[in-house]
């Protein structure tokens, strides 16, 4: 019987045998570093024995770099030590889940009182009207970078995507393709009223050389936006309501709450 051993461990760079071209050393007790098609075994793996997450375990093992493989993979499959990387791995994907649940449920909450709301109701339902701002600016802003990247293969080899958390991805965009650039702005204009009490990234700065900054930087358009364009965008939803940012929240609300609907039965899938 002859062992064949193709290329070193991409790890420690000792001889890796291939287990799909030849049957592996000879001793089946030996350590020795192996590889199937797209995962590797290496002998440098300090995993505890039983480690669920271990990198000797057939669903954790570690993948075979390509030519296409991204730094960050390459880092995340030979470079980062097994300590490190079980932790990626427990750590991903239901820290906090209860957390991002919380924040769309409010957001469903509040939707839902508002889009029932009367005119007359609008002292009584101020902190309403706050919460919906945040919790809708939370679930564009940061829930859904956050989904995408769960969705995102994290291993070069990982099929790609994740379908498990498209649903809520899709959930999310349909909500915000509910709104136009300039509703979009002006709902990040209302999140940050209600979380910042000094309103710096709407003033003009200098940068360090001195030259002024006159655009803000990061908004839901996910590009800048120049302060005058901005004012002229919150300004104009402001004026289509007569102006009423009460009637705002309200309108708001009722267009969003059935795809709400929808992002919530979604999100009980991937977070608990
Ligand atoms: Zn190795
Ligand atoms: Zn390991």
């Amino acid at each position: 019987m002859t062992t064949t051993t193709i290329d070193p461990c991409p790890r420690c760079g000792a001889p890796c045998y291939d287990l799909v071209n030849g049957p592996g050393p000879e001793d089946d007790t030996a350590k020795v570093c192996m590889k199937d098609e797209s995962r590797f075994y290496c002998v440098t793996c300090t995993c505890p024995r039983e480690d669920p997450y271990s990198c000797n375990s057939p669903f954790f093992a570690r993948v075979l770099p390509t030519p296409e493989s991204t730094k960050k993979q390459l880092y995340n499959s030979i470079t980062i030590s097994c300590d490190d990387r079980r932790k990626l791995f427990q750590r991903r994907p239901d820290a906090h889940s209860s957390l991002r649940l919380q924040w769309i449920t409010q957001l469903l909450r509040a939707a839902r009182q508002l889009a029932s709301a009367k005119a007359q109701e609008a002292a009584d339902l101020w902190s309403v009207d706050y919460m919906f701002w945040i919790r809708l600016y939370g679930v564009l802003d940061d829930i859904k970078p956050f989904v995408t990247r769960l969705r995102t293969p994290m291993f070069a080899g990982d099929a790609a995507p994740r379908q498990r958390f498209e649903g809520t991805l899709q959930a999310i965009n349909t909500v915000a393709a509910l709104f136009t650039d300039d509703e979009l702005l002006y709902i990040q204009y209302r999140r940050d009223e209600a979380c910042h009490p000094v309103a710096e990234a709407y003033e003009l700065s200098q940068r360090k050389d001195g030259r002024l900054v006159e655009e803000k930087t990061k908004t839901l358009l996910v590009r800048p936006v120049k302060h005058d364009d901005y004012d002229r965008a919150v300004e104009g939803v402001i004026k289509r309501y007569k102006p009423n940012e009460f009637a705002i929240a309200c309108d708001f609300a009722r267009r969003a709450l059935p795809d709400l609907e929808a992002l919530i039965a979604e999100a009980l899938k991937i977070f608990a």
